[in-house]
């Protein structure tokens, strides 16, 4: 991608970088494809229909390089308890804590697919409600593309592949509605637990940048706002009691992590700091987002990510998204990383990758969200998600922007079941990597994996 694309001043530096240049998209028969939120569930079985009208048969053939059975040792080694388990009956999917209590959407999915149980990365600015965006954007006089839901979600909305500037101009249509107040800040938080909760999740950890909802102590101001007075430290603020009220409300466990931008390193000593002041406090983790092309001098995100490391602050950084192996490797030996956000390039470099499956580092991967980007130009058939499967590689399947995807995580479960001969069993499995590879402390880490794996029948016994 060119620099250029990525330079605006107040567009969201975010991670889906993407080469509008190169080549052709080969997947074109999944122009089709639409999924749609949960707030837009009216479309729901139109959209799918239309994914189920598509018979890929999966072939079955292996990416380039890979061997079924060089991946069989490590798959072992994940599985474990699952090897011993029975056969999983299909009401154990009632530990979809939150569903039948909040009366959420579990009808509308297809079976077989196994709810997401426990989701590592989603970003908040891209998980918020069309709705709540409109009403700030009334109240506060800020003006919007569209003055009803559906209006709003044509605007800002992606649902078939394009390029970085495209993706970055969707924030830049809605955010200034909800940047800058304290209210939108903490009800986009509460309602994403809310919407989380009825999905079934019941552990996530949810990212974003404290700087880009902020309106004072940033520079630059992000969104074209007018100085105000919420600075980075209000808004993290405000997001936790979001995060906070949602968590007592909806029954579920809630983390985030503060993402410092590749463009802005002079914001990550700030990041640092917020981290530190609010370790815990939802706070587990420091990311690193933005476009990986961009070279610019880098020592105030390697200062931080030394710190976090000696403060014991957890690590994960999003790298060969579209940025090359080089960036994963970076992320992993300088900034000691302990999960990379997407890695699909991991595998231009083999002895990187071997490295990073022998040191059990976790992949974020997101399906969806790399076709729409175009981070990966295969076709789903291809995918490096189905590569990371077949090698037993610590990995989740993640939704990243729903928003403006419009998506929910049952589209990249439904892709990879469509596409990737994804089973139940590895829906399972995933799960259990994404709980085993969250940020939790380690005795809530341990009672996190251990309901996973009792609701899946992989254990009998009732005691912890
Ligand atoms: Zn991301």
């Amino acid at each position: 991608m060119s620099n250029e694309e990525n330079t605006r001043e107040g567009s969201a530096p975010r991670s889906c970088g993407v080469d509008s240049g190169r080549g052709s998209r080969d997947n074109k028969q999944l122009s089709n494809y639409k999924e749609i939120s949960p707030w837009h569930s009216a479309n729901h079985r139109r959209a799918e229909r239309e994914v189920c009208s598509f018979q890929g048969k999966t072939s079955g053939v292996l990416s380039a390089g890979v061997s079924a059975s060089n991946s069989q040792p490590k798959k072992q080694r994940l599985l474990g308890v699952q090897e011993k388990r029975q056969v999983r009956p299909r009401t154990c999917c009632s530990l979809t804590l939150g569903l039948s209590k909040t009366g959420g959407s579990r009808s509308m999915l297809p079976p077989p697919l196994t709810a997401e149980l426990a989701r590592i990365p989603v970003h908040l600015d891209g998980a918020i409600k069309p709705e709540t965006i409109l009403h700030f954007g009334k109240k506060r006089g800020i003006h919007l593309p569209a003055d009803t839901t559906d209006g709003l979600l044509k605007q800002i909305t992606c649902d078939k592949p394009g390029c970085l500037t495209t993706f970055l101009q969707k924030f830049d249509l809605y955010m200034p509605a909800i940047a800058g107040d304290r209210e939108a800040i903490r009800k986009i938080a509460y309602e994403f637990v809310e919407m989380k909760a009825k999905e079934g999740v019941i552990y996530v950890e949810v990212r974003y940048c404290p700087h880009l909802l902020a309106n004072c102590e940033v520079d630059p101001i992000p969104w074209n706002q007018k100085k105000g007075d919420v600075t980075p430290d209000d808004v993290v603020n405000c997001v936790n009691q979001g995060l906070k009220d949602g968590e007592k409300d909806f029954n579920i466990k809630v983390k985030s992590i503060l993402c410092c931008m590749r463009d802005k390193p002079c914001w990550s000593p700030e990041i640092l700091r917020l981290c530190k002041k609010y370790w815990n406090d939802t706070v587990v983790a420091i990311d690193l987002a933005g476009d990986e092309s961009i070279i610019a001098d880098c020592s105030g995100h390697l200062e931080a990510y030394k710190e976090a490391e000696s403060s014991g602050i957890h690590r994960t950084v999003h790298a060969g998204e579209v940025g090359s192996s080089q960036v994963i490797k970076e992320a992993v030996n300088i900034l000691k990383a302990e999960r990379i956000g997407h890695g699909y390039h991991v595998f231009e470099d083999e002895q990187l990758y071997k490295q990073l499956l022998e040191q059990n580092v976790h992949f974020e991967l997101c399906p969806w969200s790399s076709y729409l980007t175009g981070a990966c130009k295969t076709s789903f058939k291809e995918h490096p998600v189905k590569r990371f499967k077949n090698d037993g590689a610590n990995y989740s399947l993640n939704s990243d922007d729903p928003l403006i995807f419009r998506s929910t995580i049952n589209t990249d479960y439904r892709i990879t079941q469509e596409y990737m001969e994804f089973t139940e069993q590895e829906f399972e499995k995933l799960n259990i990597n994404a709980a085993k590879s969250c940020f939790l402390e380690e005795k809530e880490k341990k009672e996190l994996v251990y309901k996973l794996q009792k609701a899946y029948g992989m254990v009998k016994s009732t005691e912890f």
